[in-house]
């Protein structure tokens, strides 16, 4: 596989009055060109931070604090003004979460278009603006006309989605973060927008990164997945792999808590405990408060990341090497 995107050790701080808030602790992980990619965790794990920082839009006061971000080869942090106002829309865009509340509610959507390209293209004319969202709308199955002549009020929370989705791709980027793309909308418009997702990516080629807290959406959408954990990425390999067979422990109560994914009701299971404050994380590994499997070790260090040869990484005191990763795979 490719990378787009390659993240490593990526640290990212908030200074706060009660202290240093570690939102992305040590981060590695990759975006593999013409795939979708899901990051999986609880809201406050670090998700939209770590995609943020791929946007070159962390929002004051936070600061990136270690490591590096490329983006096609491209070191993303040494951007300059002009290269970053093209790398921005041009190369990664971003359908940012609750984003059908960021239409204005005051203009139409056609104005709102024309302003978005404006924004950031001067070689379109109006017309090839119009005609470009024409498109767009029709590919997302929204009716062009009427769209581009409502105000978002005239438009349901599924319609206002799927216009944000076109909006993202108006200049032809790369990649596409979704955050959240379907927490707010009911089961089956939430299937409809990942219908269109997928055709989208494989008609356009367009690399996806979608974060998500339901790993029910993974599972449907994602070629491959990464788990986040109060800051930290504790597991991340192929789909069906991790879905087969999940090696972190929290990644394997996470699929145990998810209904559908189980027939047996009984065996359904939330996680017992809550998250660290980030402010206050325990020693050692950040799931041991949590973890049936936690040992003396695990309350001393952060355990380091594992990579297996079939492209699979965890970061558990469970597997000291390589090898033993594999001997689970297969026992
Ligand atoms: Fe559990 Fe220890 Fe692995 Fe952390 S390192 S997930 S506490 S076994
Ligand atoms: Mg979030």
């Amino acid at each position: 596989m490719e990378p787009l995107v390659e993240v490593r050790g990526l640290t990212i701080e908030f200074p706060m009055r009660a202290g240093l808030l570690r939102a992305v602790n040590e981060a590695d992980f990759v975006i593999p060109k013409g795939q979708i990619t899901a990051l999986v965790g609880e809201s406050g794990s670090g998700k939209s931070t770590m995609a943020s920082a791929i946007m070159r839009a962390i929002s004051v006061p936070g600061r990136v604090a270690g490591g590096s971000i490329t983006f096609d080869g491209r070191d993303v942090m040494s951007l300059g003004k002009k290269e970053l106002q093209a790398y921005k829309w041009e190369q990664v865009s971003m359908v940012f979460q609750a984003a059908q509340n960021a239409l204005n509610p005051v203009a139409r959507i056609k104005d709102q278009i024309i302003e978005t390209f404006r924004a950031h293209s001067k070689s379109y004319t109006e017309k090839q603006m119009v005609d470009k969202a024409r498109n767009l709308l029709d590919y997302v199955r929204l009716d062009p006309d009427r769209v581009l002549n409502s105000f978002p009020h005239e438009l349901s929370g599924g319609m206002k989605q799927r216009v944000m989705i076109a909006f993202s791709l108006l200049l032809d980027p790369q990649l596409v973060i979704l955050d959240e793309p379907t927490t707010a909308l009911d089961v089956i418009t939430q299937a409809y927008i990942f219908d269109i997702l997928k055709k989208i990516h494989k008609d356009m080629n367009i690399t996806m990164l979608l974060l998500t807290h339901d790993i029910g959406v993974v599972a449907k959408a994602a070629d491959r997945v990464g788990v986040m954990y109060a800051g930290n990425v504790v597991e991340a390999g192929d789909v069906y792999d991790m879905f087969k067979r999940p090696k972190h422990p929290y990644t394997a109560k996470l699929m145990k808590a998810v209904p559908s994914l189980y027939e047996d009701v009984s065996e359904r299971k939330g996680i017992p405990g809550s998250p660290p404050d980030l402010l206050n994380m325990p020693p050692g590994c950040p799931f041991h408060p949590r973890c049936e499997y936690a040992h003396a070790k695990c309350k001393e260090q952060n355990p380091i990341k594992v990579y297996t040869p079939a492209g699979h990484e965890v970061a558990c005191h469970l597997y000291p090497n390589p090898e033993s990763v594999a001997e689970v795979r297969t026992s």
